[in-house]
């Protein structure tokens, strides 16, 4: 039986790994990043940190069909969006599904969700099973379903979420309690780590990235990169991201556009958080913070 704790380089899973290594020890205690190639430096370096300090094993996961994320949106001719979010599946569900199916072994995957992050993660379950919802018959099109009945029936996937009653505070308190930092990135302003940016990112946040010398780049080249391999281009951004009247083409905005808008005096940030959060909410719960 393994351990294995979904570490995104967040705060929540990080406070999940450091109670798993107290609660197990740090020789049963697993950490799985998945890399979807679109993280921020700082977060690798964290993440590679974190585990160096605990002394636990560090298995990385990855897309075996896409490099990363922007080669992912260039083979699919478009970036995801808040309703085409592709990206959790192909860049996290998948390569975590066959991971666990690549191993003849039973697991208890420990995930850092908390209750107050949203409705939606309020309903979760505290325990439960890893693949319960290949055991409902309403489920549709799930992935590789029939090798992962045959392989529930010799092995085990439970999921465990310790934290679920947390309060952020006590995240971050515990953290520091037990001689660590959270990701750099939240000192920096940031709410949210993992991919750098999110397709559903804030607008405070892109005002911040717009000011982060490597995110930025990295976002600039990823449109450009975009625009030069499709026949259409995409637009990192929703056309309704910013007033259309601040996009050159009338119709939706380039990143630069929208850089320069969230940089305005009078600029509209958001004010509301959308229905569910921002979080990725996958049946795959967990895998983006
Ligand atoms: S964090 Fe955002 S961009 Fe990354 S996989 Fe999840 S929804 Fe997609």
């Amino acid at each position: 039986m393994k351990i294995l704790v979904q570490f995104s380089g967040g705060k929540d899973s990080q406070a999940c790994l450091i109670k798993a290594v107290n609660d197990y020890g740090n020789e049963k205690v697993t950490a799985l990043f998945c890399d979807t190639g679109w993280e921020h430096e700082d977060t690798y370096t964290h993440i590679h940190n974190v585990c160096n300090q605990l002394n636990v094993e560090l298995i990385t996961i990855k897309s075996s069909k896409y490099k990363d994320f922007v080669d992912m949106s260039i083979k699919k001719g478009r970036f995801p969006s808040t309703v085409a979010r592709f990206c959790t599946s192909e860049l996290k569900v998948i390569p975590m599904i066959d991971y666990i199916l690549s191993q003849d072994d039973s697991f208890i995957i420990i995930q850092g969700i908390r209750a107050k992050e949203s409705k939606a993660r309020a309903g979760y379950d505290v325990e439960c099973s890893y693949f319960k919802e290949y055991f409902n018959d309403g489920v549709k099109g799930l992935y590789h379903k029939k090798a992962v009945l045959e392989w529930c029936k010799t092995h085990d996937a439970s999921v465990l979420r310790p934290i679920f009653h947390w309060s952020a505070q006590e995240v971050i308190d515990y953290i520091l309690a037990n001689a660590q930092r959270p990701n750099p990135l939240y000192e920096r302003g940031f709410s949210r780590v993992g991919c750098f940016p999110c397709v559903m990112c804030r607008k405070r946040e892109v005002q911040l990235i717009s000011k982060d010398e490597w995110a930025r780049k990295r976002l600039l080249k990823a449109e450009r990169k975009m625009r030069e391999e499709t026949e259409l281009g995409s637009s990192f951004f929703p056309p309704t991201y910013i007033p259309k009247r601040f996009c050159a083409n009338g119709e939706y905005p380039t990143v630069q556009e929208v850089f320069k808008y969230v940089n305005r005096n009078d600029a509209q940030l958001d004010m509301f958080e959308p229905e569910g959060g921002y979080s990725c909410m996958s049946l795959y719960h967990g895998l983006c913070e």
